[in-house]
């Protein structure tokens, strides 16, 4: 798969912003979300990145941010969450708007009301929606289907999505394509060569959304129909080409630091 990595490179040969999706692309996933191992070696991998993309990297997920710091603490990246319904950057959160939290405690009320007691489901309340999870009884997605398709009645500004072993409620307005659009607005990402890097359906938003502004997507895993131009079989391969662009692109932030110190003497 070395081929695979070498291509992705070559496509990234000027500065990139990664945009990255977190389950099953920067860690495996797990028989419950809460039970999700990261890799000893990821926390650093992540800083050394952030410092080799000059801070242009930035984890989109259907998680929480505050999942996320759970699960990665102390990290200086930028989060989009909840599917880009809540957002970080530059040490700035904005929540998602109350209405759609209102929405979604709904739904999610209605939800475990319908799946209360059935082994094997395991429904998670987001602050912008819910996900029942099937993975424990595969034999169920029918039914969680069918639950969450009942709640959404009455909630035209929200829809179902399907991942892997999941359903899940959450705004029509939220997605991982406007998420990477929202940051390519802004400093460090402006200007740079967008790759969006997922593992599911929810990324297919953030795989099409990155072309549209000259970069590309990355799928992770097995062969799908996607809208990424490339794909990689495993996280493995996925922190190969971390390690290659930390090798390769310089850390800029001292050559920065000197530009600012020129402007700033202008000034004055
Ligand atoms: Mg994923």
């Amino acid at each position: 798969m070395q081929n695979a990595v070498s291509a992705i490179l070559s496509a990234s040969s000027g500065p990139v912003a990664i945009f990255t999706d977190f389950d099953g692309t920067l860690v495996e996933i797990a028989s419950h979300p809460d039970a999700i191992i990261v890799p000893d070696d990821l926390p650093a991998r992540l800083r050394s990145l952030y410092s080799a993309l000059d801070g242009a990297l930035a984890v989109v997920t259907g998680r929480t941010i505050e999942t996320i710091d759970s699960f990665l603490p102390a990290q200086d990246f930028s989060v989009t969450g909840s599917h880009g319904a809540e957002r970080r950057h530059d040490g700035t959160s904005e929540g998602p708007a109350p209405h759609i939290v209102s929405n979604a405690t709904a739904i999610t009320r209605h939800v475990s009301d319908t799946l209360a007691g059935k082994d094997g489901l395991f429904v998670e309340p987001k602050p912008t929606g819910v996900a029942v999870h099937y993975r424990a009884a595969p034999e169920k997605g029918a039914m969680a289907s069918a639950a969450l398709e009942s709640a959404l009645e009455g909630h035209p500004d929200f829809h179902a999505i399907a991942g892997k072993m999941v359903f899940e409620a959450r705004p029509l307005s939220a997605n991982k394509g406007a998420a990477l659009e929202h940051l390519m607005q802004v400093k460090p990402f402006a200007g740079r060569t967008p790759v969006f890097i997922g593992d599911d359906v929810t990324d297919e938003d953030g795989f099409a959304a990155a072309e549209r502004l000259g970069g590309f997507g990355v799928r992770i895993g097995q062969p799908a129909e996607t809208s990424a131009r490339f794909a990689l079989p495993d996280i493995a391969s996925l922190f190969a080409y971390f390690d290659a662009l930390i090798a390769r692109e310089p850390n800029t932030a001292a050559s920065d630091f000197a530009d600012q110190r020129v402007q700033e003497s202008r000034v004055r």
